[in-house]
């Protein structure tokens, strides 16, 4: 094999960067939540869960929510009641914070289909649904490996293996597989979710 120049390798690198700036699209990735005390009741450190008495009297939990809701619309934090379950939090003490970003990709719906006719690799028990690739900057590779999901085109997709490293010289670009959860069928040229 014919050695490559690290000349060569930086400028395929470069090249390779400004392609995926250019034609990449937005994905939305969902991160691991953040496990946090509920800020509603009193948490029981013995059980680890809710002690199902609020922390706030009726007045102070509406002041909360109130102030709560000017940087947070339609999110609710502080809720008051008398005793049992909490209804923030459930009962369970804690609340899950969801966390996304955004982050440049290349898009390609079915990579496999579009050089040879073998089937697509699903993970089992996603029979049925469509694989999709995604290609970006290698600093997002602990965003993707520790990611809980990824929405592509408003489709919710799972990663199908780790995120991997491809191309010339050293992590040219971040290349990672994903499927869809739910199913999809092509109608009439229009992709349909398929609720069946
Ligand atoms: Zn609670």
């Amino acid at each position: 094999m014919a050695r490559i120049s690290s000349l060569t390798k930086e400028r395929f690198r470069k090249s390779i960067r400004s392609v995926l700036k250019e034609l990449s699209r937005k994905v939305m990735i969902y991160k691991q939540p953040i496990k946090q005390e509920c800020p509603n009741c009193y948490f029981d450190k013995f059980t680890g869960k809710s002690t199902g008495k609020c922390k706030w009297t009726i007045d102070e939990a509406e002041q909360k929510q109130t102030e709560w809701i000017v940087s947070h619309p339609g999110q609710i934090r502080y809720k008051w009641f008398r005793v049992g379950r909490c209804p923030i939090c459930h009962g369970e003490g804690y609340i899950e914070i969801k966390r996304k970003a955004w982050i440049d990709c290349l898009v390609s719906w079915n990579p496999n289909s579009l050089y040879t006719n073998s089937t697509v690799y699903t993970p089992a028990g996603s029979e049925g649904s469509t694989s999709v690739q995604l290609k970006t900057d290698p600093k997002y590779y602990d965003t993707f490996k520790n990611c809980v999901s990824v929405i592509v085109d408003g489709i919710e997709c799972k990663l199908s293996s780790p995120p991997t490293l491809r191309g010339l010289g050293n992590q040219a670009v971040l290349v990672i597989m994903a499927f869809t959860t739910e199913k999809l069928k092509v109608d009439s040229g229009e992709i349909v979710k398929d609720y069946s």
